[in-house]
């Protein structure tokens, strides 16, 4: 037998066209290995080939005398790495016509369509004669592309029948023996087989046109071969339909061995039918994803076209004009009360936004600007009340006593009448919570007749909470008193500045320093809020400030402050407070009519003695909520009819207010032993009493020493602590070595001798 094993290049070449028509004498050729799918006779076929040694050696072969012919025979596994999809296996593409050498693949890698085999069993038995057509070289494309590409025509069905040479150095391909098999032919007879034949075919064109009309993978090649092919064959559609199929390659190889017409046709039209359900369902996918995408698209799209019809019609401009005109009409409302600098910036403003798209960051910055400055109650002011009597009434009307401070707002309301202005202190209420500080603050814009707003600083860390935000950050705000002038809308409103003794300090700045800047009279007239940028009056607004302790509030502010005191409350008038105000005011505050509560002194008395005994009322009004509440409860319960009138005596009370959460302050509940005497400690939440007991008597010399607290600490051992538990042991002690010292002093005055023997100690009891 022949060997056609190449030793030197172009040597030897296999005799391509052995019998093409003999079936008795095989054929001797090179087989090409077909990794995605077999060759059907008919239709050209593009191969893509990677392998620079296989496309060196088909060159080689071409030129030689018979290297015009190949076996394409399909191998039985698919190599590793190339994925088995139907996308895969359909991607090669089939023309119709000789196609020009190597499409437009560029500097693509080519795909690997074929590629060398270990021995030729690994190839099918069943394959093609293939027919070169062209071999274009991938170097000719590009210079760093291996390979090339082949078109080759499949010409007939072959068998491989022996093996002449697998592949070895030099020889990529194997060499082999092939006998063509018969052509099938479609019996014309009027058989079963031939009716049988010609349903199928029906059919199967039936189903190609439905696949025609949908959108699958190679559709166009399809309408391009199909224009060419003769369709009246049935085995010629049938391998034409097969070629173009994404079926699994397998069942492909089966089509191409199946020797019975109408077994083949039976199998195609199997393959065409999944082709049409699969394509269906892509297509049904592809409308779902489209659907989708194209609601977020469509929308896109018509905003993009509205903002362009906007445009061509001015209407962009309108919208933008129409901002414009609005801000132009305010600033003539403000008129000449607006000062020059604001009203210059109102201008510069104005002209900027004009100049500036709708749609950037930039508009809506200049926009809030302008916003915030035509909105700010430049040079307006409302009325003050002149009439005292009427406002010592109001004053009188909400709160009882606090005689020092209504005084102090009747002199302010005397000095502004006669000056016409408010120029002065800042007045700063201090006091134990529940006093009435903030309640009165309402009380006195109430009685001059002026808006009032109230903000406290209690915590306040951040400067730009009073100063404003530059313009420059994100979300920039004016401060707190801009932000109260534009809520308020008028330029002289009381503003009520609370708990000024907690503002706190830190990195962000000292707000206390900015307070200053805000509420110090000398400054405040030309207020720059950081935000605005230009100055605002602040003169005319009466600022008050309320605090607990004046220890915290920071010198300079301290110093520019009215202090007025609000001392806590004695029983008689907390009683006071409670029968006038307090009582009256639950009551109206809950719904329940005045005759249907009464609430006996007794009660009352034990309330404020052993219930509510802070400085302020604060407690004891809650206490009274409580109790109203209660009776408003037990009425809405009771039919209409049954209501009767809700009495709170001692005997009830607990029922209402549960058990007094202090006994008794006696220590000792006769007369006072002598040698103990009553101290008084001092907190910013009011007054504490202490019993002091003096248990010895200090040597004369120590005595005088002891006055200075620190020798008293170093005579710590004379003193006595008793009292259980010291939540805070040294604070105490400081607490009473105070007390001590007084008593100390009061002995000393007296005589010692008279209270006590000569080394005795001096007990101190903490109640
Ligand atoms: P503060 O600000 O000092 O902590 P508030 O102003 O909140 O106290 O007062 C607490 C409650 O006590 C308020 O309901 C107030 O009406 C009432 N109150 C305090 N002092 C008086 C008073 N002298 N006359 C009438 N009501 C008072």
């Amino acid at each position: 037998m022949q060997s056609f094993v190449l030793g030197e290049a172009g040597a030897a070449a296999p005799p391509a066209d052995a019998a093409a028509g003999a079936a008795a004498e095989p054929e001797l050729l090179y087989a090409l290995p077909l990794f995605r799918k077999p060759a059907f006779p008919g239709f050209y076929h593009v191969i893509q080939v990677q392998d620079p040694e296989i496309m060196d050696y088909i060159v080689r072969l071409r030129s030689s005398e018979k290297g015009g012919y190949l076996a394409g025979f399909m191998t039985k596994e698919m190599p590793e790495g190339l994925a088995d999809s139907p996308q895969s296996e359909t991607a090669a593409p089939l023309l119709s016509l000789p196609p020009t050498p190597q499409t437009q693949q560029g500097e693509k890698k080519t795909r690997k369509d074929t590629g060398k085999v270990a021995s030729s069993d690994a190839l099918m038995e069943v394959g093609t004669k293939l027919q070169v057509v062209t071999v274009t070289l991938g170097k000719n494309q590009a210079p760093s592309q291996p390979g090339g590409s082949l078109v080759v025509m499949p010409m007939q069905r072959i068998r491989r029948v022996g093996t002449i040479s697998n592949p070895v150095a030099g020889v990529p391909l194997c060499a082999v023996e092939t006998v063509p098999l018969p052509v099938l032919e479609v019996p014309t007879d009027e058989s079963e087989t031939s009716i049988e034949i010609r349903a199928l075919n029906h059919e199967m064109v039936a189903t190609m046109k439905d696949l025609l009309k949908m959108q699958f993978v190679n559709k166009e090649q399809f309408e391009q071969v199909i224009k060419y092919y003769n369709l009246d064959d049935p085995l010629k559609l049938a391998d034409l339909a097969a070629g173009m199929s994404s079926a699994p390659r397998q069942d492909l190889q089966e089509v191409l061995t199946c020797e019975d017409a109408a077994e083949r046709l039976r199998k195609v039209l199997l393959i065409l039918k999944k082709d049409l359900e699969s394509t269906r369902l892509q297509s049904q996918f592809r409308s779902q994803i489209e659907d989708k995408f194209a609601k977020e698209n469509k929308k896109f799209i018509l905003m993009q076209q509205l903002r362009y019809i906007k445009r061509e019609l001015n209407l962009e401009w309108d919208g933008k004009q129409s901002i414009i005109t609005a801000f132009k009409e305010s600033i003539k409302k403000l008129g000449n009360l607006v000062p020059e600098e604001a009203a210059k910036a109102m201008d510069q403003e104005l002209s900027k936004l004009g100049n500036l798209e709708p749609q950037s960051a930039e508009f809506n910055v200049c926009r809030t600007y302008l916003e915030w400055l035509t909105a700010l109650p430049w040079g307006k002011f409302s009325e003050d009340n002149t009439d005292i009597d009427r406002a010592e009434r109001i004053l009188n009307e909400d709160h009882y006593s606090l005689e020092d401070v209504k005084e102090r707002i009747l002199e302010h309301m005397a000095v502004s009448f006669l000056k016409g202005s408010v120029h002065g202190k800042i007045m700063c209420l201090v006091g134990p919570p529940g006093v009435g500080k903030t309640s009165i603050g309402k009380s006195i814009a109430r009685a001059i007749d002026r808006q009032f707003f109230r903000f406290s600083v209690g915590g306040l860390h951040d400067v730009s909470e009073i100063r404003g935000h530059r313009r420059t950050y994100v979300g920039a705000m004016p401060g707190k008193i801009i932000q109260a002038l534009k809520i308020r809308q008028v330029s002289n409103p009381v503003i009520l500045v609370d708990e000024v003794d907690k503002l706190g300090r830190d990195f962000r700045g000292d707000p206390s320093s900015a307070l200053l800047e805000v509420l110090d009279p000398e400054q405040n007239a030309n207020f720059r809020d950081l935000y605005l940028d230009v100055p605002f009056d602040l003169s005319k607004v009466l600022f008050i400030c309320t605090a607990n302790v004046t220890d915290t509030i920071p010198g300079p502010l301290l110093d520019r402050m009215e202090i007025i005191r609000l001392a806590g409350y004695v029983y008689e008038e907390k009683l006071a407070i409670a029968n006038q105000y307090l009582i009256p005011q639950t009551i109206a505050s809950n719904g329940v009519a005045k005759d249907m509560l009464d609430l006996q002194p007794e009660a009352l008395a034990e309330l404020i003695r052993n219930y509510a005994r802070e400085a302020g009322v604060r407690e004891l009004r809650k206490l009274l909520e409580k109790i109203t509440r209660k009776v408003a409860l037990s009425m809405v319960r009771a039919e209409a009819a049954e209501r009767k009138l809700a009495m709170i005596s001692l005997e009830n009370l607990r029922k209402f207010v549960g058990q007094p959460p202090h006994s008794t302050d006696r220590l000792f509940q006769d007369a006072v032993p002598s040698g103990v005497a009553m101290g008084l400690a001092w907190t910013a939440l009011g007054g504490k009493t202490l019993v002091v007991e003096a248990r010895g008597r200090v040597p004369a010399s120590n005595a005088r020493a002891a006055q200075g607290v620190s020798r008293v600490v170093q005579r710590e051992e004379k003193i006595g602590l008793t009292g259980e538990e010291w939540p805070d042991r040294w604070k105490q002690v400081r607490r009473l070595l105070r007390c001590y010292s007084v008593i100390l002093c009061m002995l000393l005055q007296r005589g010692l001798d008279n209270y006590c023997k000569k080394d005795d100690r001096i007990e101190l009891l903490a109640v």
